[in-house]
């Protein structure tokens, strides 16, 4: 994703509007590795401008996403995570509290000719689905406490 004065100037070339509530949705994403809901960039904005709606948040990742600058995932948390990292990246999802984290690996998926059925693929997701670090610690924690009753 490009800079917050980049992505504002390829707005204005494109014909987009550019408000400040915009500039701070921007703002936001770039460089955020936490794979953002609009529910939580908007609750993240609403400090920096109050008067910012979920509408708004909303049409500026769809506008965003539209121009390739951001990719809209779901990762089946529940709602659409936003990453501003438009590389090849595959992602650790923790199934406990919706951590998302990038995952840099070769995917190959060995498939038959005949499996496809003419299908041509151009690209292999990977979803590798568990607990995250903390999540896991407190796993631990609260097995240990079954274990002592
Ligand atoms: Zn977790
Ligand atoms: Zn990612």
């Amino acid at each position: 994703m490009r800079s917050p004065a980049e992505l504002t100037e390829l707005f204005r070339t494109r014909g987009l509007k550019v408000t400040p509530q915009r500039q701070c949705i921007f703002r936001h994403l770039h460089g955020n590795s936490m794979h953002p809901t609009a529910e939580s960039v908007h609750a993240a904005a609403v400090h920096e401008m109050p008067t910012i709606s979920l509408k708004t948040v909303y049409s500026t990742l769809n506008d965003l996403a539209a121009m390739g600058e951001i990719q809209s995932l779901d990762l089946g948390t529940g709602s659409s995570r936003f990453d501003s990292n438009v590389d090849a990246h595959h992602h650790l999802v923790c199934n406990r509290c919706g951590l998302v984290r990038d995952l840099y690996v070769e995917a190959q998926v060995p498939v038959a000719p005949e499996q496809l059925n003419g299908f041509t693929p151009a690209a292999t997701e990977v979803v590798i689905r568990g607990l995250c670090s903390t999540c896991s610690q407190q796993h631990d924690r609260t097995n240990e406490g079954d274990a002592h009753g």
